[in-house]
């Protein structure tokens, strides 16, 4: 067994021993490889391991391992800041996108995702923690970005992706994915079922407040360098 492999499997044990402990579904959180930075080679052993879903966050590498790992059914998503100039790629090149932070951006991945693809699934970021260096929306501004973005015709509109402040203590960790959970169990109107919590650092916080994709890199594929 691969080290990816091995480490691939405990991070679905990690994942399972969260779901019960939070009383969620077995299976019911999904497991996002992030591979930025990472070489295609480490992509294709976490595939041969049954891997699927795969993150990148810089548009120009992600291109590049799309291109060598061709013949890999891979579910592609987008998690990094995104400028205007590229969303004609994204709308193009991936399944997802979780990082959309603006009416401005989410009109332009509409009207530039080619017509023979289904819609893009898209998340809105949110700056939980309010910190003015982070990229996102804050939670006030999300009821009305909200009503807009599901407009428009070739996105569809799952959930919110958040990149919490880094805390050591679980209960502190669980904090701001609570709060913007109950936030979005109040925008009643339309269906959401993605709740993009939870990194490395605090898998089972995220999946105690309702995750259910959890992005995983340096556990999974050891430490950026
Ligand atoms: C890099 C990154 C991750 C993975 O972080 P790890 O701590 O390595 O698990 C998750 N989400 C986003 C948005 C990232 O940029």
């Amino acid at each position: 067994m691969t080290t990816i492999a091995q480490r691939l499997k405990n991070i679905h044990k990690q994942i399972r021993e969260a779901e019960l402990a939070g009383n969620r579904q077995p299976g019911e959180v999904i497991l996002l490889a992030v591979s930025k930075t990472k070489p295609a080679e480490d992509i294709a052993a976490a595939y041969q391991a049954g891997q699927r879903h795969f993150g990148e966050n810089y548009l120009q590498e992600a291109l590049k391992k799309q291109q060598e790992l061709g013949v890999y059914a891979i579910t592609w998503h987008f998690i990094g800041p995104i400028q205007s100039n590229k969303t004609k790629a994204l709308a193009a090149h991936f399944d997802w996108v979780h990082s959309v932070d603006s009416f401005k951006i989410a009109q332009r991945l509409s009207d530039q995702r080619p017509l023979y693809l289904p819609p893009l699934n898209i998340c809105l970021q949110i700056n939980v923690s309010d910190e003015p260096s982070k990229s996102g929306i804050s939670l006030a501004e999300l009821p009305l970005l909200y009503e807009q973005i599901a407009m428009l015709p070739n996105l569809k509109l799952r959930g919110v992706m958040a990149i919490p402040a880094p805390h050591q203590e679980f209960e502190q960790q669980r904090l701001s994915y609570k709060v913007l959970y109950e936030a979005v169990t109040k925008l009643k109107k339309h269906e959401l079922d993605t709740y993009s919590f939870g990194m490395s650092g605090d898998l089972k916080a995220a999946i105690t407040e309702g995750s259910t994709i959890v992005r995983i890199g340096t556990a999974l594929f050891g430490e950026r360098v």
